[in-house]
């Protein structure tokens, strides 16, 4: 019988095997989503009700094919960058980890890099990779969320200055701000992070925010009440 249905499904299937090979590689060690206990430090300014999710295990993981290197391509900036700086003395450190206790809450996180600025003292840089569209909005600040992101690793490693760089993946033009750490953006953070784990400990839902600009895109729009 299943042996039946895989031959009618396969007969369905018109991609040929190359196309076939593309679309599956991307499926390769990854793991089932798992309930976790910490945050994520890139889900900082992330809509609450989402990070719950993620943190139930019920965000559906159904990035595509092309979803994941878009995503892989991202990733793999940051090794290009890390050469790039490291042949000029600059690198001090890829990809700094932590997983720390912060104001009672467990967050888990790294950095891109750590470099050596004209007067040898350490910087923290957070590197992106976007298209021709978000980098028309990054021209005159930071996104608010990448900043959101860098101040929090920047609090966990101890950094008060830093360097947001945008990529075009366009043309591969660079535009960098120089950013500083901000006490009161770190607390808006943390507090979502502390007000989801009240709720996950007492098992009820986090209060879904009045509204979240990204809902139209969320996996979750259809479950979400
Ligand atoms: S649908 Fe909107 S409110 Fe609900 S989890 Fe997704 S982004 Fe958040």
């Amino acid at each position: 019988m299943k042996s039946g249905l895989g031959k009618i499904m396969s007969n369905l299937d018109d991609r040929d095997w190359f196309q076939k090979a593309m679309d599956e590689v991307h499926k390769k060690g990854k793991k089932p989503r798992k309930q976790i206990d910490y945050f994520y430090a890139s889900w900082a300014g992330d809509c609450v009700r989402a990070i719950q999710y993620s943190m139930c295990g019920m965000m559906p993981d159904d990035i595509d094919a092309q979803g994941q290197r878009r995503m892989d391509n991202g990733n793999y900036m940051h090794n290009r960058y890390g050469d790039y700086f490291k042949s000029i003395d600059m690198l001090v450190e890829a990809e700094p980890a932590f997983k720390k206790d912060m104001d009672g809450v467990l967050v888990s996180g790294r950095g891109d890099l750590i470099l050596l600025t004209d007067t040898k003292a350490k910087t923290l840089a957070e590197l992106k990779s976007i298209n021709d569209r978000k980098y028309q909005l990054i021209l005159s600040a930071p996104d608010e969320g990448d900043f959101l992101q860098w101040n929090l690793c920047a609090k966990a490693l101890g950094f008060t200055d830093g360097i947001i760089l945008y990529e075009n993946k366009n043309d591969q033009l660079v535009k960098y701000h120089f950013v500083k750490f901000d006490e009161e953006k770190y607390k808006q953070v943390i507090n979502d992070f502390i007000l989801i784990d009240k709720h996950n400990k007492a098992g009820t839902l986090v209060p879904k925010p009045a509204v979240y600009v990204n809902s139209k895109y969320c996996q979750m729009r259809k479950e979400c009440q």
